[in-house]
C-alpha cells in the first residue's frame, strides 16, 4: 500500500515545463548546537573533505532546478562562521534568518522570514544531512503537485525491538508501515506557516519534525522515496565516515560526460533578440518558433548530448504549438532536471556566439547569470563568449547568428 503511493511520488515528477510557474524556496535549518558530533564547532561548520557540512547542504539545494531560493536558519551566535561557509557566489542564496531556541522555533522563524519572496512552497531541510541527492528533492517537489506535504523517507529495514526495564526485549516491532523520516520536507508555504504558528500559539513546542506539526494540523503528507546517501551527520564518526565514503566516490563513483550543441536562426524583421536569456535590443529579431534563443538552444542540446537523451527538437518539437513564442529556458531548466534526475551534477557549461551584431561583451554579467540560474551552478562554472567570422559566410553576412557550447556533467556510475 506505501509501495503504491511512494509510486504516485515518482508518477508525479514528470514534468511539463508549460505548468513549472511554482516558486519553491528551501530552507535549510542550521541553528542547533550539535554537540553529538564531539567537537566545539557545531556539526554543520565542521569540515567534510575540505568543505563544511553547511555549505555541502546549500549547493545540494542550490542545484536542484526546482529550488528557486535557498535560505539558512542560523544560531545569532554564528554569523561569522556563516560569512566563511558560504563565501564565494551562490545566485540562489538569500540572507540567513535567526533561528530560536528549539529547532521547531527555529523553523517558524525561517518561514516567517520567507514572508517576503511569499513562495508556493517550501522545502525544509536538516543542515546536517548535506548528501541529499536531487532526484530525492524533486521527488518532493513533485509530489507538492497533488499533496499539501511531502516528505523524503526510507522503509525501515532492520528488525525493532522494544525494550522492557533492565535491558531486555520486551517485544518485537511489526515494521512493515514504518519508514524512517528524513529530510527535505515540503510543503505549501501557507499552510505549513500557518500551522507552525498554531502550534507555537497554542505552546506546543516538542514536535521533532515538521511533518509532525502537519499531521497535527490535519494536512496530507505524501512519503516519497528518499535515499540511503541522505544520512544524517550526528556524531563525529559520522563525519569521519562521511570524509572516507566522499573520498571514494570522488575517486570511483562519478564518470565525467561532455555534451556538445550547435544552433543556428536567421534573422527576421523586429527590434530584439533573445540570447542566454538576455532580451538585446537589435535592429532585427530571430526567427524562430520558441523565442530562438540560440545560444539556449546550443546549451540545451550539449545538456542533453552528455546523458545521451535525445536533443531539442525530439523533446520539444517546433511543430507543437504548445512551444510557439515559448520562453527557451524551459527547454535549458528541462534538460537540467534530467541531469538531476539519473542524480548527476552539471559541473560547468561554455557557449560561444557567431556573429557580427549585437555585441555580446556588455551583456555577458547578466547572460552568465541567466544561465547560472536556470542551472543551479554558480556563475563561475558558465562560459560565455563570441567572435565575428571576419565578414565571412551567413553569419558575417548578417543574415542570422549561430552557437555552439558544450557541457561536462557528473554522472553517478551504475
Ligand atoms: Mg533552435
Amino acid at each position: 500500500m506505501f509501495a503504491s503511493q511512494v509510486g504516485i511520488g515518482y508518477a508525479v515528477t514528470c514534468w511539463n515545463p508549460g505548468e513549472d510557474k511554482v516558486k519553491t524556496a528551501a530552507l535549510i535549518v542550521a541553528a542547533g548546537r550539535g554537540s553529538r558530533a564531539g567537537a566545539d564547532t557545531p556539526k554543520q561548520y565542521l569540515e567534510i573533505a575540505g568543505k563544511s557540512v553547511l555549505r555541502r547542504s546549500i549547493e545540494a539545494m542550490a542545484v536542484c532546478p526546482s529550488v528557486a531560493s535557498v535560505t539558512v536558519v542560523i544560531h545569532p551566535d554564528d554569523a561569522e562562521r556563516y560569512a566563511d561557509a558560504t563565501q564565494g557566489t551562490f545566485t540562489k542564496l538569500r540572507r540567513p534568518a535567526t533561528g530560536g531556541a528549539t529547532r521547531q522555533a527555529s523553523v517558524r522563524l525561517g518561514l516567517q522570514e520567507l514572508r517576503e519572496i511569499a513562495p508556493d512552497s517550501v522545502l525544509i531541510h536538516d543542515a546536517a544531512r548535506p548528501f541529499v541527492p536531487p532526484a530525492v528533492v524533486e521527488r518532493v517537489v513533485g509530489a507538492l503537485r497533488t499533496h499539501i506535504g511531502a516528505l523524503a523517507a526510507l522503509p525501515v529495514q532492520d528488525t525493532l525491538k522494544r525494550e522492557a526495564p533492565g535491558g531486555l526485549i520486551a517485544a518485537t516491532v511489526d515494521r512493515s508501515g514504518l519508514w524512517q523520516a528524513q529530510t527535505p520536507q515540503g510543503f505549501h508555504y501557507a499552510s505549513i506557516l500557518s500551522a507552525h504558528e498554531r502550534a507555537a500559539a497554542q505552546g506546543l513546542d516538542d514536535f521533532t519534525d515538521d511533518a509532525a506539526i502537519a499531521e497535527w494540523a490535519g494536512l496530507d503528507v505524501q512519503l516519497v522515496l528518499g535515499s540511503p546517501e541522505n544520512r544524517k551527520i550526528t556524531t563525529s564518526d559520522d563525519v569521519v565516515d562521511a570524509c572516507r565514503r566522499l573520498e571514494s566516490t570522488m575517486g570511483m563513483g562519478w564518470e565525467p560526460r561532455t555534451g556538445t550543441g550547435f544552433d543556428v536562426h536567421r534573422f527576421a524583421p523586429g527590434d530584439s533578440v533573445w540570447l542566454c536569456g538576455v532580451r538585446i535590443p537589435h535592429h532585427a529579431r530571430l526567427e524562430g518558433h520558441s523565442d530562438a534563443d540560440v545560444a539556449l538552444h546550443a546549451l540545451t542540446d550539449a545538456l542533453l548530448g552528455a546523458i545521451g537523451d535525445g536533443d531539442i527538437g525530439q523533446h520539444f518539437p517546433p511543430s507543437d504549438p504548445r512551444w510557439k513564442g515559448a520562453a527557451s529556458r524551459l527547454f535549458l531548466a528541462d534538460a537540467a532536471r534530467r541531469v538531476a534526475e539519473r542524480g548527476g551534477r552539471i559541473v560547468n557549461v561554455d557557449v560561444t556566439l557567431l556573429c557580427e551584431a549585437p555585441r555580446i561583451g556588455p551583456h555577458r554579467p547578466r547572460m552568465q547569470a541567466e544561465v547560472a540560474e536556470i542551472l543551479g551552478i554558480s556563475s563561475d562554472r558558465v562560459g560565455i563568449k563570441a567572435t565575428t567570422t571576419e565578414g565571412l559566410g551567413f553569419t558575417g553576412r548578417g543574415e542570422g547568428i549561430a552557437a555552439m557550447a558544450n557541457a561536462l556533467v557528473l554522472l553517478p556510475i551504475a
